[in-house]
């Protein structure tokens, strides 16, 4: 533990957010660490959890619940960035979600869209074991090599999407979700875009769509999801999990995308 850290004990159990903020930007005084000027994030920008040992600022931490595993508790993360992306879009009952991707991001938002009660939830993909585990978690799964999967959400959805999930970060996909959304819905992008992707904002202005991007969450939305993940109201997904000495295969499988999650163990 560091100078001037206090309120934790060596050998305590955490989990550590990723989102490291300056604490002093107007991003940071309106209580958005994920916008700050000088973000870093942990694994990306910095070193981060495939190793022994790994530095975090005290800020960063959270408490772990006591019958979650550190596998189990992997899990905040990516569920803490769908809890903020849906968070822009507030689901209701009366909603009709299309989601967009069935990794692990699709799938926290299948999850947490039918927790928020959801009418109808699509998810669309083209992986069979994700589909699978799609609608086991509660979705009408679409598989997009069989079908044309605007028309497959629109009739799923009676008309269109009221809410539209996008979770691939596939420029392809784009005009996809916008063509999947109902007159007014509301669209948040969750996928990393690494190249520009065009949007028909004739469509959006016509239909009056709501587009906006979320990335990361805050310290309370990482919380939130290790309350979600504690109390069993969402389901850890791990798929695989390999000692960090087999960290060559584990980043293989996941390049071949021949896994959900994969967690490796220090
Ligand atoms: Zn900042």
């Amino acid at each position: 533990m560091g100078a001037g850290v206090d309120g934790w004990t060596p050998g305590q159990r955490v989990a550590v957010g990723m989102v490291v903020a300056c604490g002093r930007c107007p991003a940071c005084a309106a209580g958005q660490p994920q916008l700050c000027d000088a973000l870093v994030e942990l694994g990306i920008d910095a070193d981060g959890g495939f190793a022994e040992y790994m530095v975090a600022p005290a800020a960063n931490l959270h408490r772990l619940p006591a019958h979650l595993s550190f596998a189990q508790a992997t899990a905040a993360d990516p569920l803490a960035s769908v809890l903020h992306g849906l968070a822009a879009v507030a689901v209701t009952r009366d909603d009709a979600v299309a989601v967009f991707g069935v990794g692990v991001i699709g799938l926290y938002a299948v999850q947490l869209a039918r927790r928020a009660g959801a009418r109808r939830v699509v998810a669309v993909g083209r992986r069979d074991d994700a589909l699978r585990l799609a609608q086991d978690l509660g979705a009408t799964a679409v598989d997009l090599r069989g079908q044309d999967p605007v028309a497959a959400v629109r009739d799923l959805t009676g008309g269109g999407a009221s809410v539209v999930v996008e979770a691939t970060g596939a420029p392809a996909v784009v005009s996809q979700i916008v063509a999947s959304a109902a007159k007014g819905a509301r669209i948040v992008v969750l996928g990393v875009f690494h190249e520009p992707a065009p949007v028909d904002l004739g469509a959006v202005v016509r239909r009056e769509l709501r587009l906006v991007g979320r990335l990361c969450y805050t310290w309370d939305e990482y919380e939130q999801a290790l309350a979600f993940l504690a109390s069993g109201q969402i389901r850890p997904l791990v798929s695989h999990t390999f000692p960090l000495a087999e960290i060559s295969r584990a980043l293989e499988l996941v390049r071949r995308r021949g896994a959900i999650k994969v967690v490796v163990e220090p």
